[in-house]
């Protein structure tokens, strides 16, 4: 079963382990807000805070506010093609097991797949999130919203301004800046550099909230590191960008009301006045066809045409203008596994070198997350994403992380192991962003 691939103990000495403990005390006086293992252990004294809070008590909170319409289902499906076929009727797929698969369904959809004698288990979601709860937001305010990701990134970028700047590469459908902190020390803002470019983004998916953790912490990483030999060598050598949150109005609406919305989407309004476009369908890479359905309710909804959203059309505009990106990263969760394309098709990639580049790289960030690499249409074929896109586009090496955890809310006490584990991925990506192809040479 794919979300309890075993966690790897990572055994294995990696070149960048002194850069973890460059943390001088000097330095932590100088930042106290800002060093990355402040920030961490900030976020495992809130989570033992939140362990004193009764989790009776919140359930309730949370079991009304999941009251949607939308229904757990777990289905038959034994293969990537069965698979598929579910994801356009409408069922978002979240768990992955051997012959079956569960996940979210509206309660109009359900018969498309009950009456084909599929469905083994349903149940309304507010029955399930009930059940399943992992936390609340009162005990899960270690995670960042989007004010605090935005204060934090502009108190890096302040901090180093000699290396770093914040730009807003777009506004979302709400108006909201969709920030980018980058990180080169001869090029700002959005000024040209030779450099060859690695990019992360995170939370294209509202509540996958521990996606922005990842990249957010990744960059106070860097920033916090920036002496180390190694990491000075990245800051000199390439050009680096970094976006946690594409969709803050979805990770937004997801908290607001203090218990959480299991919201997918961004916030547009459809035609049929329901809300959201899934915006990793929403990419002009085979967009419409398999994996994806065209019900504006559904939560796999890819819009009415590629690009239709003004987030993936921020990261389009973007992408394009930058033609010295090699490498990509986008963050999902939840299932423990580093995927390469192509995602829309059983294909693999034609470029046979390219290939290797991919299962290689693949290969290593999973040594070091403990994560399972594959083919990202071996879990299900699903069009219209990210990484088919860019690499189609730009060349570009791009993957998709599905960080680990049981659930969309899996508590803060995830933070730490997921963030120093993906740091470590993240920082294998900048060492071959250089040259991706010297690493099958
Ligand atoms: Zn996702």
């Amino acid at each position: 079963m794919r979300k309890f691939a075993l966690s790897l103990a990572l055994t294995v000495l990696y070149s960048l382990a002194p850069a973890f403990a460059a943390d001088s005390a000097e330095n932590i006086r100088a930042s106290a807000n800002l060093s990355f293992n402040n920030i961490l252990n900030q976020l495992t004294a809130d989570y033992a805070k939140g362990l004193e809070t009764p989790a009776q008590s919140a359930a309730p909170e949370l079991v009304q506010a999941a009251q949607d319409g939308r229904y757990w289902v777990t289905a038959y499906a034994a293969d990537s093609h069965a698979r598929t076929r579910l994801l356009e009727a409408g069922l978002d797929i979240v768990e992955i097991q051997k012959d079956r698969v569960s996940g979210l369904i509206r309660k109009d959809a359900l018969p498309s797949i009950s009456g084909k004698g599929l469905v083994i288990e349903s149940m309304p979601l507010e029955e399930y999130a009930g059940r399943h709860f992992k936390d609340f937001p009162a005990a899960d305010a270690a995670y960042h919203n989007y004010k605090e990701t935005t204060d934090l990134l502009n108190a890096l970028a302040t901090k180093n301004s000699d290396i770093a700047s914040l730009t807003s590469i777009g506004k979302t459908i709400e108006g909201r800046d969709i920030w980018c902190l980058r990180v080169n020390s001869t090029a700002k803002g959005a000024a040209a550099s030779p450099k060859p470019g690695a990019l992360y983004i995170g939370n294209h998916h509202a509540r996958e909230h521990l996606s922005n953790e990842v990249p957010l912490l990744f960059a106070v990483w860097l920033m916090d590191n920036r002496s180390a030999p190694e990491v000075r060598k990245y800051i000199d050598t390439l050009d680096i960008y970094i976006i946690p949150m594409l969709n803050p109005d979805g990770a937004e609406y997801d908290i607001r009301t203090g218990s959480y919305k299991w919201q997918r989407k961004n916030m547009r309004v459809n035609s049929d006045k329901t809300i959201g476009v899934d915006l990793n369908r929403n990419y002009d890479s085979w967009f419409g066809g398999q994996g994806t359905s065209h019900y504006p309710s559904a939560d796999t909804y890819c819009g009415p045409s590629a690009f239709s959203e003004p987030e993936s059309m921020a990261i389009k505009k973007f992408v394009e203008a930058r033609k010295n990106l090699k490498t990509l990263m986008s963050y999902h969760s939840y299932a423990s596994s580093i995927l390469y394309p192509y995602g829309g098709s059983d294909a693999d990639v034609p470029d046979a070198q390219d290939k290797k580049v991919f299962v290689k790289m693949a290969g290593e960030m999973g040594r070091l997350t403990g994560y399972t690499p594959e083919k990202s249409s071996d879990m299900y074929i699903a069009t219209g994403d990210t990484c088919d896109w860019a690499y189609t586009t730009g060349k570009i090496f791009a993957f998709t992380t599905e960080l680990e955890g049981d659930s969309f809310y899996p508590g803060a006490s995830i933070i730490d192991k997921t963030v120093k584990s993906n740091v470590k991925a993240a920082a294998y990506m900048l060492s071959v962003t250089d040259n991706p192809y010297k690493i099958v040479q």
